[in-house]
């Protein structure tokens, strides 16, 4: 028999973080979960020489504590040599759901925000020859830095403007929302047949093409049209 854990029992080692992303206008978004889309832009795949153009959607996922913040200084990550960055929109959903249609998708969002996705390239093209998990080529320690949440109740749901990304200066990738294959309401509608989507769950909803390494001392600026803009610098190992 063992104790009964209640609400005074003491922790036994410290508090796991909260993991919060800032609200523009005033507030803090709790994060519990972390979902990504894979290949969701035409050129992004044409450049990835991989995968038909008309497959569904797939879905992976990264730890909530692999967020870091605007103007964060990420350590080049160990296990590569090829580290690269992806801008992504993220969807952040507000409210419960599982088998949400289309017709009610947008319902669950309460804020959008720029993303990266930043990967590790070799490991993820280990994974797909060797046939193997993607957790070591995405799923890794401050692989998911997001920017500022925006309501939608402010700005809408974004369906169409630029998505870029630029290294120093130079623009590295540009894209529009519209070239999305899977449109955010498409996306949470498969998603949540697959998972119960809740409170605190963000959605990084693919990248154009333009995908490229980083090194230590780059910057990345990453800009959506009427999103507050993201920029990390990529650290020493
Ligand atoms: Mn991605």
């Amino acid at each position: 028999m063992t104790d009964a854990v209640t609400a005074t029992s003491p922790l036994v080692i410290p508090a796991v973080d909260v993991i919060n992303i800032p609200v523009v206008g005033g507030g803090l978004f709790p994060v519990r979960r972390i979902y990504c889309v894979g290949r969701n832009y035409v050129s992004h795949i044409r450049e990835m020489k991989e995968a038909d153009e008309r497959d569904p959607p797939f879905f992976f996922q990264k730890p909530r504590d692999a967020i870091v913040g605007d103007g964060a200084t990420i350590a080049y990550p160990p296990d590569t040599g090829d580290f690269q960055y992806e801008v992504e929109l993220v969807a952040a959903i507000g409210t419960t759901g599982r088998n949400i249609d289309m017709a009610s998708a947008l319902n669950h969002v309460w804020g959008y925000a720029i993303g990266l996705d930043m990967t590790r390239r070799d490991r993820q093209r280990d994974a797909r020859d060797l046939q193997l998990p993607w957790e070591p080529g995405k799923s890794f320690d401050e692989s998911a830095p997001c920017g500022a949440l925006h309501p939608a109740a402010n700005i809408g749901h974004p369906a169409t403007g630029a998505i870029t990304l630029a290294v120093n200066g130079v623009e590295q990738q540009r894209g529009d929302l519209r070239e999305m294959i899977w449109r955010v309401p498409e996306i949470i509608a498969q998603l949540s047949r697959q998972y119960v989507l809740r409170p605190g769950d963000l959605i990084y909803t693919g990248t154009p093409a333009g995908v490229g390494p980083v090194v230590p001392g780059d910057r990345i600026n990453a800009h959506i049209d009427g999103l507050t803009p993201l920029s990390v610098t990529i650290g020493p190992a």
